[in-house]
């Protein structure tokens, strides 16, 4: 059966201290609530991961993510991370294709086709991002867009090799703007990326597979979102600052 899972993704914020206390509070408060196939991930800056993963020791279901990683194994690549080094701190997940790393730091589908390899290779859980710009949603060919990002950034995967993967659908239009997709824009989307995985791979992987949603959800929004049948839950920024909003979006 599919996890629901609420991913947490602090990007560039947030002190030392201030990510300790807030993932503190966010594990107090929810140790009671994650049960069964339900999981957190918290997706912080680096400075914070192996601090948090230790405290995330403590309780079950909730496990501590990066935001990137590099796709080589180590060497001379200055102000870059690896896999290995991630794992050696005892992360489980990593985001890899959210849109600010593609528009910002040029990631393309083939670099973070490599990106993903890397990740399982060192038994790390993908969350890989997929969306659509607006011009792209404007324009009807927001499906082919999806597709592509599908097919080179994870459809070279082996069966066993894609059942380790996350989706997250990220519409970009959506993303810290406020502008949410409709529950049912959101369900049309993972419905057709569901279907994707069943041709690429088979029904039965395509059923296990937890496809998030990620654009300004919040406490409001977020039981319409989840309670579609193929959004198995969400990635989320800005509401994942404070710890009120992230465990009302979990609950
Ligand atoms: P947002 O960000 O919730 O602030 O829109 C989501 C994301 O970028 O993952």
């Amino acid at each position: 059966m599919r996890k629901n899972i609420v991913a947490g993704n602090w990007k560039m914020n947030l002190g030392y201290e201030d990510g300790l206390s807030l993932f503190s509070e966010i594990v107090n408060m929810v140790k009671d609530e994650v049960v069964g196939n339900q999981e957190i991930v918290v997706c912080s800056p680096f400075i914070h991961l192996s601090s948090l993963s230790k405290l995330s020791n403590t309780v079950t279901n909730v496990h501590v993510g990066a935001q990137n990683m590099h796709q080589a194994e180590s060497g001379a690549y200055t102000g870059e991370i690896s896999g290995a080094q991630l794992k050696s701190v005892g992360v489980t997940h990593v985001i890899l294709g959210h849109s600010e790393r593609r528009a910002y730091f040029g990631e393309t589908n083939a670099l973070l086709a490599e990106k993903v390899n890397a990740s399982l290779k060192h038994g790390l859980k993908p969350i890989f991002c997929i969306g659509e710009t607006k011009e792209e949603r404007e324009s009807g060919e927001f499906f082919a867009v999806l597709k592509q990002q599908l097919q080179e950034g994870v459809f070279h995967l082996s069966e066993e090799e894609f059942k380790n993967v996350i989706i997250a659908y990220e519409p970009v239009w959506a993303i810290g703007t406020g502008l949410t997709a409709s529950p049912e824009q959101a369900q049309e989307v993972h419905a057709y990326i569901r279907e994707e995985i069943a041709k690429q791979y088979t029904q039965a992987i395509a059923d296990d597979t937890s496809i998030l949603y990620g654009g300004s959800a919040n406490p409001g929004n977020a039981q319409s979102l989840f309670s579609q049948k193929d959004i198995d839950g969400g990635l989320i920024g800005g509401a994942s600052l404070k710890s009120r909003d992230f465990i009302e979006i979990v609950k």
